[in-house]
């Protein structure tokens, strides 16, 4: 599946806020997923020694690297990218609004901050090779993340080395491993920013047609904030006490919305301007590739963390097997899982290890059932398995087992240096019902919802079959 490529390189993006070695290997990644990439390359110009660098070879001139036509090449294409919105095969190109696929070999995409250029990624496909729009989309956002991890690296030589901020834009950079729904990711950007500057109160705002619309957390009574908010456009803005800033959210495209702090004793610091400001072009990031990831996930079957399928392949197998029961007269059964406390799962060993409980989880399922049934990732924690040709009695069967292989399996907490390693086991509850001869196809995973509610109720880590 086509999409599949698009989503890997998404979440490719986070590695690269780990430091400069790790360019290498994520452009090489990147090189893998796209198949039919020949050669990625990224410039950035230095405007104090007037040099064009390869960033990719540790920032060296590229005067040291290539010949003296593909400087000038190079450097005459720099000159008219910063006239224009990409270079197409050598043509200057202005906003590409895609309505179908476009056919090209090389594509110059610049590398711009606050309306001037400071470098370009070059990107050369193997033959004429058909780029989809969301192609475009995934390297522009490529291109975002290029930027902030250099404009990073100048922050880093200007200002003191932090490792708390370092923690924080790399902990916003790997949201995107765990969620793509704003609902999820808006808060646990909040979170994480307002660990790291807890001086200050930290609010997040959504821009919803013309309006702020605080999003995060419950309440902000501070009439300050809300009239410097009126005034904000693309830069930051600081209020005249220099007590509240307001950082836009903002991709290519859009306002997204803001994050504002506001300190409650001191000035807001040239540093927690600088850090916050940082922060927020990171988060926009974060923000817009979940909205690329959802888009691409939008034409998926699987859902990309567990492999399962996902709830709309959920929805389109549900009426495929109600049909296919209803006509032939076969009985179909649908069990409802959920996993136990597993909020408190990620609130003790990070969402990180929450995923990987997920993805055991869902490798348990696949391995428990017969090749004929259907399991889905049916929300967050939550699957559920459609069992064809399978009388409740039998489905009872399957969901003990089931119950009892996941309380038996051991997980390691481990997924790097810095987390902890503990063996944790989880459990889950499992509603089940059959369908019967009066049901529309949801009957039968609602009624297989109670179930699993009244199992929840009756204490987790047990099967409850649907009665009425
Ligand atoms: P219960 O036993 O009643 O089911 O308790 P619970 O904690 O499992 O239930 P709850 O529905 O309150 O919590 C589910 C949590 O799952 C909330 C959300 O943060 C988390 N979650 C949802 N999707 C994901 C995901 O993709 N990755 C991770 N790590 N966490 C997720
Ligand atoms: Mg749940
Ligand atoms: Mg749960």
């Amino acid at each position: 599946m086509k999409n599949i490529n698009e989503l890997e390189m998404l979440l490719n993006f986070s590695n690269l806020i780990n430091l400069k070695s790790e360019i290498f290997s994520v452009v090489s990644d990147i090189k893998k997923t796209i198949r039919t990439l020949k050669d990625l390359n990224i410039f950035f110009y230095d405007y104090s020694s007037k040099k064009m660098k390869d960033v990719i070879n540790n920032f060296s001139p590229v005067e040291d690297m290539f010949d003296e036509t593909a400087v000038g090449v190079l450097y005459s294409n720099f000159l008219k990218l910063s006239n224009c919105d990409y270079i197409i095969d050598g043509k200057e190109t202005y906003k590409l609004t895609l309505e179908s696929d476009i056919s090209l070999t090389t594509l110059l995409l610049p590398l711009r901050l606050s309306g001037s250029i400071f470098g370009m990624i070059e990107i050369v496909f193997n033959s004429e090779q058909d780029c989809s729009k969301s192609l475009i989309n995934c390297l522009t956002i490529f291109s975002n993340q290029i930027l902030l991890l250099i404009q990073n690296k100048l922050l880093q030589e200007r200002l003191q080395v932090n490792y708390d901020f370092y923690d924080a834009l790399k902990n916003i950079a790997k949201i995107i491993e765990t969620q793509y729904e704003l609902n999820y990711i808006i808060p646990l950007i909040g979170e994480m920013i307002d660990k790291f500057v807890s001086n200050h109160l930290i609010y997040i705002f959504v821009k919803n047609d013309s309006n702020y619309e605080l999003f995060w957390p419950n309440a902000c009574r501070d009439k300050g904030v809300n009239e410097l908010i009126k005034k904000l456009k693309t830069d930051y803005l600081i209020s005249e006490d220099r007590k509240i800033g307001i950082f836009p959210l903002i991709t290519e495209k859009e306002i997204l919305g803001c994050i504002v702090a506001h300190s409650t004793i001191d000035k807001l610091t040239p540093d927690d301007i600088e850090y916050i400001n940082q922060l927020t072009k990171q988060s926009s990031v974060t923000i817009e590739r979940a909205n690329a990831y959802a888009e691409v996930l939008k034409h998926a079957t699987l859902d990309a963390l567990t492999g399962l399928n996902n709830r709309r392949q959920f929805e389109i197998r549900l009426k495929q097997e109600y049909a296919s029961a209803t006509r032939q007269k076969h009985p179909l059964c649908a069990l409802m899982v959920d996993i136990d406390f597993f909020k408190s799962i990620n609130d003790t060993y990070g969402h990180a290890t929450g995923d990987k409980v997920l993805k055991t989880v869902a490798g348990i399922i696949k391995e428990q059932l017969r090749e004929y049934d259907i399991p889905s990732r049916y929300g967050g924690e939550e699957f559920c398995i459609l069992l064809p040709q399978t009388k409740i009695e039998e489905a009872n069967i399957v969901a003990q087992r089931l119950r009892a292989a996941v309380e038996k399996k051991v997980i390691e907490t481990f997924i790097d240096k810095t987390s902890e390693n503990k063996k944790i086991s989880v459990t889950i509850s499992l509603g089940l019902s059959q369908l019967k001869d009066s049901d529309a196809a949801e009957d039968l995973y609602k009624r297989a919802d109670r179930a699993l509610y009244e199992a929840k109720e009756r204490g987790r880590n047990r099967v409850v079959v649907y009665d009425e």
